[in-house]
């Protein structure tokens, strides 16, 4: 085999590796057993791109959950065509921010080890004091 062959197959091979992983993400994902209803929940808000469900386990008075129906890993593989369900995301945070009348209020995406849902989600906390440790 050539060596510009062999340097295609292992871009192919690469690139088939990359698709599984993300396949099995999105099957395996819990926010997207959510959308699909095979999770029940109660979501606080719905559009046809974004759901809005409450945190399982808050950390303030109100801890919202907003992400986006289709499947994305996370802030750092967001890109391009991904503008329209974020806009749609910040639609939903603002809407429910002044359904709720909430005077103060953080809006916060984790990353890297802080992440512990591989699903592209937004929190939405308010109320009380935020125990913001445990965000
Ligand atoms: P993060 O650490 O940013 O990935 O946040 C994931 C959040 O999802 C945590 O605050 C969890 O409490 C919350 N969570 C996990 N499973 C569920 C669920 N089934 N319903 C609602 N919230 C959940
Ligand atoms: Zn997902």
């Amino acid at each position: 085999m050539t060596r510009e062959k062999m340097i295609k197959k292992i871009k192919f091979l690469a690139k088939e590796a990359k698709l599984r992983i993300q396949y099995k993400m999105a099957k395996d994902c819990i926010f997207c057993k959510i959308v699909k209803g095979e999770i029940k929940s109660a979501p606080v808000y719905q559009t046809d791109t974004v759901m809005a469900i409450n945190d399982i386990n808050p950390v303030a008075a109100s801890h919202v959950l907003i992400f986006p129906k289709r499947h994305i890993d996370s802030v750092l593989t967001v890109k391009k065509g991904d503008g329209e369900a974020l806009e749609d995301m910040f639609a939903v945070a603002q809407k429910l921010i002044s359904e709720r009348r909430l005077e103060a209020f953080r809006l916060a995406f984790n990353g890297g080890r802080y992440q512990h849902v591989p699903h592209l989600h937004m929190h939405l906390v308010a109320g009380s004091t935020i125990k913001w440790s445990q965000l």
